[in-house]
Order: C-alpha cells, then structure tokens, then sequence
C-alpha cells in the first residue's frame, strides 16, 4: 500500500482525494479541512466527543478494509492528532 500524503479529513482522517468530498461552509464555499460527511453548511453533522466519534467509525472497520476492532485502534490513534480533536 502506498502511504498517502495529501490533505486528510480534519476530524475523521478520509483522505480528500477529490473537492467532491470536502465540506461547505455557511456560505457555500468549500471548507477545505473536513469532508462533507462530517462538516456540512458551517456545521458538524455528528456533534458528538472523540470517543463517541471513535464509537461510531469503528463500525465501518470492513468498508476501510481491515476488522472493526484494527478501525479502532487505527482511530483512537489518528483522531488526537487532527485539527477538530487536537487539544490546544
Ligand atoms: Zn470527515
């Protein structure tokens, strides 16, 4: 697997391989930190605490290609590091 160096999603780590994917912000302009299935006009669509979000992600560990339980520990490792989780 090549390693992927190009923008991520800020708060769920998917890789922004296309504008189609990234969020709008309030005013219809592209927010180019997160994609469009965690940020949508201006706003978080799930507004919930790094842990739930890790609760939630590690359900779709089979569409990522590896066990829900490989998911986890893979989110509960990236998250802390994005902009959204990032501790300031
Ligand atoms: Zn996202």
């Amino acid at each position: 697997m090549e390693t992927y160096n190009g923008p991520i999603c800020q708060s769920c780590g998917m890789p922004l391989t296309s504008d189609d994917l990234l969020g709008r912000n309030k005013d219809g302009s592209v927010n180019k930190d997160y994609c469009k299935y965690c940020y949508d006009n201006g706003e978080f669509l799930h507004k919930v605490s790094m842990e739930e979000f890790v609760d939630m992600c590690s359900q779709f560990g089979e569409q990522a290609g590896m066990t829900n339980e490989q998911m986890r520990e893979f989110c509960e490792k990236m998250f802390p590091t994005l902009k959204r989780w990032k501790k300031s």
